[in-house]
């Protein structure tokens, strides 16, 4: 592939460089470098939530499959409804949800039906029974403000015999779990797991439990990274903290591309560190250095390994969730093979000064409630950098502010991305 503006040594200092690719280009070039698997597997209903049908589901019957009832009431002909005035029909029998009524109706005659229960073929008119009056020898008194084929549900009316139901890309999700039970289909073909590699690079990490020394750090980008690739459902595979070492990053590297269909990395691409990973990923792969126009997040480097799709992240904690969820997440979607989402971004109210300056796309952390009269009003949290953690914890969305856009003032309009919606 051609880059026409790929820059070698990526400096996060300034603001503006004619340099960087915009946030879009680079999505664009990280979704034009992927596929997705091949491989296919047949899962039981329940196991398949979350995953990503590979094969169109087809219905081989109608829902609902008999004509039936969406009322308790009284199934009569239309012909015997009383076009003024009230009717009296006499009362023959009754209909339960599975348990049809299975003599003919005749003549001014009804029977009682429950939702859910088949319409008897002679019948065509359900009346529901709080608009009708039984009698104690047996009939039932009915008025005028009825039609032909009101309360009944039609053969076929959700689902038609030999429609495709969930196309291929679609991601599984809870209704569809009780779609694909209402055909009475046992299992769905999906995609199988993506596999997702990944590992800290610095000298100063340690695990939990070891005691900190001077100027070392707990790692906590790999449990933020397996939260959210385990959110995606993908098969993570966590190789640990590798130090700044050459060596050890370039066998940390081969191992991790071995088996996985995309390697992420955090840390180790700032200026000082850059050079060992490229020089790495040159010899043993395929690599890219971009600046994008976006704060936080630079550097990026991405690229690929063998047949992995590769990430360098940022180590900054919140630069990693924030290149994680514009870039990372579509591509790894693309490769679960799953229909790129629209993105949904609402506008909100600033109820606070927003320091910005032009030339960049910036993702800050906000809080995001609805104002007393129902609009939205995001609250930014007051520490923006890219290594408070505890701002995207308190956080519910991203304010997303664009390229062009100066300071924001109290009361202004923003672009919101929530966190999270119902499903
Ligand atoms: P780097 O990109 O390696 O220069 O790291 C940038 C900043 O992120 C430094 O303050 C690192 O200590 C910090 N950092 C890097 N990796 C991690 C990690 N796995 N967990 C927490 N902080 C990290
Ligand atoms: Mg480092």
């Amino acid at each position: 592939m051609q880059h026409d503006r790929i820059v070698a040594e990526p400096n996060c200092d300034d603001d503006y460089d004619a340099n960087s690719l915009t946030c879009d280009e680079a999505l664009v070039r990280i979704l034009d470098a992927v596929r997705p698997v091949s491989g296919i597997e047949a899962l039981a209903i329940r196991t398949s939530l979350g995953r990503v049908i590979a094969v169109p589901v087809v219905s081989a019957i109608n829902v609902p499959s008999h004509v039936n009832s969406a009322m308790d009431g009284f199934a009569v002909r239309a012909q015997d409804l009383p076009p003024s005035g009230q009717k009296k029909l006499q009362v023959i029998g009754t209909a339960f949800a599975g348990q049809p009524y299975r003599e003919q109706v005749g003549e001014n005659q009804a029977i009682r039906i429950m939702t859910g229960a088949v319409v008897p073929s002679e019948t065509n008119v359900v009346i529901m029974q709080e608009h009708a009056q039984t009698t104690d020898d047996g009939f039932v008194i009915i008025d005028d403000r009825h039609k032909a084929g009101q309360n009944v549900r039609a053969v076929g009316e959700d689902i038609t015999a030999g429609t495709e139901i969930l196309h291929r890309g679609h991601l599984i999700g809870p209704a569809d779990l009780g779609l694909i039970a209402s055909l009475g289909i046992a299992e769905v073909e999906v995609y199988r797991k993506a596999r997702v590699a990944f590992f800290s690079t610095g000298d100063e990490l340690r695990g939990i439990g070891e005691t900190l020394e001077l100027g070392q750090i707990y790692d906590s980008n790999r449990y933020t990274l397996h939260g959210m690739l385990a959110r995606l459902g993908v098969e993570i595979i966590d190789l640990g903290v590798v130090r700044d070492e050459r060596d050890a990053v370039r066998s940390a590297l081969i191992e991790a591309a071995a088996g996985a269909d995309m390697v992420i990395t955090s840390g180790g691409v700032s200026v000082g560190e850059a050079d060992y990973i490229k020089g790495v990923l040159k010899e043993i792969g395929e690599v890219r250095f971009w600046k994008v126009a976006m704060k936080p997040g630079r550097p990026l480097s991405y690229g690929a390994i063998d047949k992995a799709a590769f990430f360098g992240l940022p180590g900054n904690p919140v630069s990693v969730m924030v290149t994680f969820y514009q870039f990372v997440q579509p591509c790894l979607m693309k490769i679960m093979g799953a229909k790129p989402r629209p993105q949904i971004l609402l506008k909100a109210k600033a109820a606070n000064t927003l320091k910005k300056r032009p030339g960049r796309v910036e993702y800050q952390r906000g809080i995001l409630t609805r104002g007393d009269s129902g609009e939205f009003v995001v609250q930014t949290e007051a520490d923006q950098g890219s290594g408070i953690l505890s701002s995207m914890s308190n956080a519910n969305c991203f304010v997303v502010l664009s390229m062009d856009s100066g300071q924001i003032e109290p009361g202004a309009l923003v672009d919101v991305q929530p966190f999270f919606g119902i499903m």
